[in-house]
């Protein structure tokens, strides 16, 4: 008889994005000449940049030719890309990562959904709440968790992000071994300080525990004295794991490229408590499960980091940021509180009743689909999330609908 996972059969059924687009359909179908501007899921709308189509382009073509035909690549990436990423991303902010530190792979999410598998089912899991769902959905597949209860899995510790401590969870007050940090944060558009990020370097090394920082959304941060990755903190590169993409940074959410970064001395420990190398472990596991990005899309991530991506990812990131204020903007003016925006490109609005009951007005009385807040976790109810990630024009079409039914 083949027997399944049970711990799936504890994942919660309904999920956040088939209960809005049930909703939206619904209303769609009520309202068949009403146009619906989508400001809830977390995708790109502008082009991949010019600089990295020309570079899958070229790359495409050498693969249309026997001498620069390339098969299999190194499953950990070609190291023309990871000595970019080394020396722009890390190297240039005094962050002292090697490029045989740096792991490509086809996307964030696979990353930190699979990095818990070498882990031990035993550990102790912290997580933020509200939360991207799948540091838990992947806990509760591996075991780690209870059942589902009153809007919690058992046995995880949640770090409740509120507006009281500014989003920045408090330190756990029990010991915890694995720590999932988000910064600029999904879903609340929070950024963290250096002062804070060390607590939280400082917290894992007294516990011997391990944090996993996932930075998706770096590119997003303007203000030069926050942390764009977790190893500018002294003492980080033993206790970090680092999660970074070009999804939101290049538009590559349809394309397929990101990394994640597992220093060499970064440590965990077996049962007799004796120090493992978990960049020795993430090695065996990327190379025995995870064959490599295609050599066109390495190609075209390498161009970011040219004189000419760099100069149209910024405009891209530029351009999202000024729809995150002028939403930010108009929701404050009609008397929201709001926080994120800056920094990042959500905008988390307390609504100041239930998030599906906002959701349905802006749904019904204007036609604007947003993200309800308690999808995240019981610490998003009564918040709504608003994406700036749309065109100028939607934007300024959804904030005067918005601004006329409210
Ligand atoms: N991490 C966070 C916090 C995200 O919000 C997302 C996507 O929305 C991802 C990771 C996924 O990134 P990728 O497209 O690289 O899988």
């Amino acid at each position: 008889m083949i027997n399944i996972n049970e711990h799936y059969l504890k994942l919660k059924s309904s999920y956040l994005f088939a209960d809005i687009a049930k909703r939206v359909e619904k209303f769609q179908k009520d309202n068949p000449k009403q146009e619906i501007i989508k400001l809830g899921i977390g995708d790109v709308t502008l082009p991949l940049p010019t600089a990295c189509i020309k570079a899958m382009h070229e790359a495409v073509d050498e693969m249309a030719i026997g001498d620069s035909f390339r098969g299999y690549g190194p499953e950990q990436g070609y190291s023309f890309l990871r000595q970019a990423i080394a020396r722009d991303d890390f190297q240039s902010r005094g962050a002292l990562i090697e490029p045989d530190e740096i792991f490509i792979s086809d996307g964030a999410k696979c990353d930190t959904g699979n990095i818990q598998e070498i882990f031990d089912t035993g550990i102790q899991v912290a997580v933020p709440d509200p939360v991207y769902p799948v540091y838990v959905d992947t806990n509760v597949m591996a075991g780690r968790t209870g059942m589902f209860q009153e809007g919690r899995y058992q046995g995880l510790v949640y770090l409740e992000s509120t507006k009281d401590n500014n989003f920045i969870p408090a330190l756990p007050d029990r010991p915890v071994d694995l720590i999932y940090l988000c910064y600029p944060n999904n879903p609340t558009g929070a950024t963290i300080t250096k002062d804070e990020l060390s607590r939280w370097v400082d917290y894992a090394r007294t516990n011997k525990a391990l944090i996993l920082f996932d930075a998706a959304y770096e590119a997003f941060i303007k203000d030069p004295d926050l942390p764009r990755s977790i190893y500018e903190i002294d003492g980080a590169r033993e206790v970090a794991i680092e999660f970074r993409s070009f999804s939101k940074t290049a538009g590559f959410t349809g394309t397929r490229c990101a990394f994640t970064v597992v220093p060499k001395n970064c440590r965990a420990y077996d049962g007799q408590g004796k120090e493992v190398s978990i960049h020795g472990l993430w090695n065996r596991r990327h190379s025995t499960k995870f064959n490599g990005v295609s050599y066109p899309v390495q190609k075209a991530a390498l161009a970011v980091y040219s004189p000419e991506g760099q100069k149209q990812v910024q405009a891209n990131i530029d351009y999202y940021l000024a729809n995150a204020s002028i939403i930010r903007d108009k929701m404050q003016s009609l008397g929201f509180e709001c926080y994120g925006g800056v920094n990042s490109p959500y905008i988390w609005i307390d609504g100041g009743k239930d998030s599906w009951s906002f959701f349905d007005d802006l749904l019904n009385k204007a036609g604007i689909v947003c993200t309800p807040g308690d999808g995240f976790g019981l610490c998003g109810q009564g918040f709504i999330r608003i994406s700036a990630f749309n065109s100028l024009e939607n934007v300024e079409k959804a904030m005067a609908r918005i601004e006329k039914a409210l």
